[in-house]
């Protein structure tokens, strides 16, 4: 027994060999797919379903900016909902199979299967052949978000670029990468993200300025927007580069835009086009303190639905 993030309680019912990590199709846009059951467990809210492949995004527990996917699970002409997707990991040589943040080891440990885990509210018995389908309009509005978020974090990284009296690692772009130094949290939601940033002693030592910022946020909002406007204009596509088709395997983002190609490391699901965002809009605060900034993305319209 394991106690879960949610103070529940995990039992496994069948320990161990489940023939590797989950083969995941959700990087490349997918939504539907066959597969076999290859363990269930017991999970807060109900029954976890481990198939041997899924299109479905699990929220990660080490870094939850995405949320995880719905939708529905069918097998022998019975239809339950996938009311939650979350990450399941047990040790490659044998053990138990734990859930989200009660997995101690570091993400993809390779000592590790990483597993893709349906929260549905009946169980399914293992070996059991099911259709698992994402609910696709919530996840093309996520897509967006996500997608948005990425963009949004160039744009910042640019408009705040000089500010930087040290050097420190780029950006894709060739832009003191801010983002990647001061972001704490990222919440992906539908056509949207709320990402927050601290701006405390360290990043001022490692050469931050942020003297007169909140009196120049309303400028730094507008370059961005302005930015963020070109950049879709060129409705550049956005791929997924996966070194293996494993849960685990270390993603990145990868988009064209007119000053560079943009990489950025990445586990959650992306628009297949800069154009389908509409427009993006940011807004930037400042806290009383001077040292937490938080920005809210939105994006007006996702265009194209995913197929
Ligand atoms: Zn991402």
């Amino acid at each position: 027994m394991t106690e879960t993030a949610g103070g529940g309680f995990a039992s496994v019912e069948e320990m161990g060999d489940f023939g590797g990590s989950t083969q995941v199709t959700f990087p490349q846009g997918d939504v539907t797919a066959w597969s076999r059951v290859v363990e269930t467990v017991r999970v807060d809210g109900g029954q976890g379903v481990v198939t041997a492949a899924s299109p479905f995004h699990p929220l990660d527990p080490s870094w939850p900016d995405q949320p995880g996917d719905t939708g529905l699970l069918q097998s022998d002409g019975l239809e339950m909902k996938i009311v939650d997707c979350v990450t399941g990991a047990a040790e490659a040589s044998g053990g138990p199979l734990l859930i989200g943040s009660d997995i101690p080891a570091r993400r993809g440990d390779p000592a590790w299967d990483w597993v893709v885990v349906h929260v549905v509210e009946r169980s399914v018995p293992v070996g059991a052949d099911v259709r698992l389908m994402v609910d696709a309009d919530r996840r093309n509005a996520l897509s967006a978000g996500h997608t948005g978020c990425h963009l949004m974090a160039l744009a910042l990284n640019a408009a705040l670029a000089g500010r930087w009296r040290k050097d420190v690692p780029a950006d894709g772009l060739g832009h003191p990468d801010f983002d990647r130094a001061a972001v704490t949290r990222s919440r992906i939601v539908r056509d949207g993200s709320v990402d927050t940033y601290r701006i405390g002693k360290s990043l001022r030592k490692k050469g931050f300025d942020a003297d007169g910022l909140a009196a120049a946020l309303p400028a730094v909002a507008g370059h961005m927007e302005d930015r963020l406007a070109a950049w879709i204009a060129t409705d550049a596509p956005i791929s997924i580069a996966a070194p293996d088709p494993g849960l685990a395997a270390l993603r990145r983002w990868r988009c064209a835009l007119p000053e560079g190609t943009a990489e950025i490391p990445c586990g959650g699901t992306h628009l297949t086009h800069l154009g389908d965002l509409g427009t993006l809009t940011v807004a930037l605060e400042l806290s009383e303190a001077g040292d937490e900034l938080v920005v809210e993305t939105r994006a007006s319209g996702t265009a194209r639905l995913t197929p």
